[in-house]
């Protein structure tokens, strides 16, 4: 059997110059690459007391909810700005270039919810960061992070201090 990380596309130069890019398309059309994924996530919350998940955009909606699906959780998505339709709680955080705004529905988080975040990669870990913070503000208790992969070089993980983050791939 092939292991995660075979799955894993590597694509030197994307978006930019000297970005090596971990592509999960090459995961999600390979059946056996995609139920790895998803299993390997599950595997990982496995005794897991927990509510919701909450994916951010966009591909942490594609490994979010099959797992919320299996594990009998809902799913809740954090969204970029601009495009949930209701009262929205929003938080910006910045990127190498300028800044980025995600945001949550008010009412998708009840109070002592407990919630699991999903997205495909942590890498400066500004994303996570500010979905976590969208989360506390909503009065909602994050139990658990797991991405599928971790470029952990650009030491996202030291934005987590005090959660528990768990990856499946991780790259040095
Ligand atoms: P961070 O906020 O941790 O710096 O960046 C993580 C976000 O950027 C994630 O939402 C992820 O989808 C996206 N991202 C950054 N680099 C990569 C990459 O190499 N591959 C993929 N698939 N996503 C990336």
């Amino acid at each position: 059997m092939k292991k995660m990380e075979e799955y894993i596309r590597c694509i030197p130069d994307f978006p930019e110059p000297g970005i090596m890019f971990r592509d999960v398309t090459s995961v999600l059309q390979d059946a056996e690459g995609l139920k790895l994924a998803i299993d390997s996530m599950i595997k990982i919350l496995d005794g897991v007391d927990f509510d919701v998940v909450a994916g951010t955009e966009s591909r942490g909606f594609i490994f979010g909810v099959p797992v919320a699906y299996a594990m009998g959780k809902a799913f809740v998505p954090v969204r970029k700005k601009g495009k949930l339709p209701c009262e929205t709680v929003s938080e910006k955080y910045a990127l190498e270039y300028g800044f980025a705004e995600i945001e949550m529905h008010k009412d998708s988080i009840k109070p002592g919810q407990k919630v699991v975040l999903i997205d495909d990669l942590i890498a400066t870990g500004g994303t996570i960061e500010a979905a976590i913070k969208l989360v506390e503000r909503l009065g909602g208790e994050v139990v658990k992070i797991v991405c599928l992969m971790e470029l952990a070089g650009l030491e996202g993980r030291r934005k987590l201090k005090g959660y528990d983050f768990e990856a499946v791939v991780t790259y040095e």
